[in-house]
Parts: C-alpha cells; sequence; structure tokens
C-alpha cells in the first residue's frame, strides 16, 4: 500500500496493529475515519481511552469491572453459592451469553503451562482458595479448556481445597470446546453447564 501522507501512514500502522486486521482494511478504516465527522472520530479515541484508563478487574472474581465489585459479584439475583472457574475474561463472557448460568465466576487469568513457565502463583488461584475458606462458596464448577495443562489446573485446585467442603465439578466434555470456549455453539455450552459431571479426583 503506497500512501502519500505520513499522518494516514501512521494511523493505519496504528490500526493495523489490531488482530484480524491487515492493512487493506486498515487503510479502508482510515480514509473511513477521514471522511468521518471530527466528533465522531473523537468519540471512538476517548471511549477507547476511557476503557484503557478506567476499567478495572473485579476484586472477587478478577473479571472486568467498571467498579471495585464486577455487577456479577454483587447481585442479589445471581447465586454467589456456585462459582464457575474459566481460564480468561473471554470465557467468562461466553458462558454469560448463553444466559444458562445464574452463578458467578472466577477468572483465573490463565492455566498452569509448566512448558511457558505459567505456575499456580501468575493466576488468581490464592484467591479462589480464599473464596471457598470464607464458607461462601459451595460449589465449583471447572469450565476450563480439556487439555493436560486444563487437567493440571483442576488437580491443583482440587488439591488445595481438599479440607474444604465444596463440590467441584467439570462441564461436560466433547462438547465443542478445545481452547475455542467463546466460539462453542451457546446451546451446547449452556447445556453442558447445566450438566455438568462431578469431579472424581484419582
Ligand atoms: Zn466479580
Amino acid at each position: 500500500v503506497n500512501i502519500s501522507s505520513k499522518l494516514l501512514e501512521n494511523a493505519v500502522e496504528a490500526l493495523a496493529s489490531m488482530p484480524g486486521i491487515g492493512k487493506k482494511t486498515a487503510l479502508r478504516l482510515a480514509l473511513h475515519l477521514l471522511q468521518s465527522d471530527q466528533e465522531d472520530v473523537e468519540a471512538m479515541s476517548n471511549a477507547l481511552i476511557d476503557m484503557r484508563k478506567n476499567i478495572k478487574f473485579c476484586k472477587t472474581c478478577h473479571n472486568i469491572s467498571d467498579d471495585v465489585i464486577c455487577n456479577v459479584c454483587a447481585s442479589p439475583k445471581r447465586d454467589q453459592t456456585t462459582v464457575c472457574v474459566v481460564e480468561s475474561i473471554r470465557e467468562a463472557m461466553a458462558i454469560e451469553n448463553t444466559q444458562h448460568f445464574n452463578g458467578s465466576y472466577h477468572v483465573l487469568g490463565g492455566i498452569i503451562s509448566p512448558i511457558e513457565g505459567i505456575g499456580p502463583n501468575d493466576l488468581n488461584i490464592e484467591s479462589l482458595v480464599s473464596r471457598v475458606k470464607d464458607g461462601k462458596v459451595k460449589e465449583l464448577i471447572m469450565a476450563l479448556s480439556p487439555t493436560i495443562e486444563g487437567d493440571t489446573t483442576i488437580y491443583y485446585i482440587t488439591k488445595q481445597l481438599k479440607d474444604y467442603e465444596v463440590n467441584i465439578s467439570t462441564i461436560a466434555r466433547g462438547v465443542a470446546f478445545g481452547g475455542d470456549l467463546e466460539y462453542a455453539d451457546e446451546l451446547t455450552l449452556g447445556r453442558s453447564i447445566v450438566s455438568r459431571i462431578p469431579y472424581k479426583n484419582d
């Protein structure tokens, strides 16, 4: 792409740094912005800056939140005794979209992976154990990917909780899941949450 303006080129480069946006698409978007009202472009820029600057992570579940505690953890309509443990914010969003789950979440921020050098201390596991210790949690649903890393993480968490009275279950395996939980079709994912299976630690 041959661009005669350095200003335009900078904008294209910035847009092209986004995942899934190639140079051509970036140019199309930049030209679109160039033809838009300046106020609209400013509003868009401000929304991005605002999000980056001000979004918080819930103190309880580590999901994104506009407040110290997210609206799922703060809601009296949600079952705070059932906690769905997920790898990242994206999985929490996917499960939330199914509208089949009325409990709360715990976002680990990854899964244990010795190969990638991710250990239990890099994840939000201690705070999960604290939630169970506090006695408010009756069931943990492990909605982690059915991989060695996912299994290792479930095993590790289960071991940390062996002295506490908490039921641990996993979401049904064999559903479209893999590393792409967020793309799993919502009905299947919703059903797998409803028909979860007890975790056997052997
Ligand atoms: Zn929360």
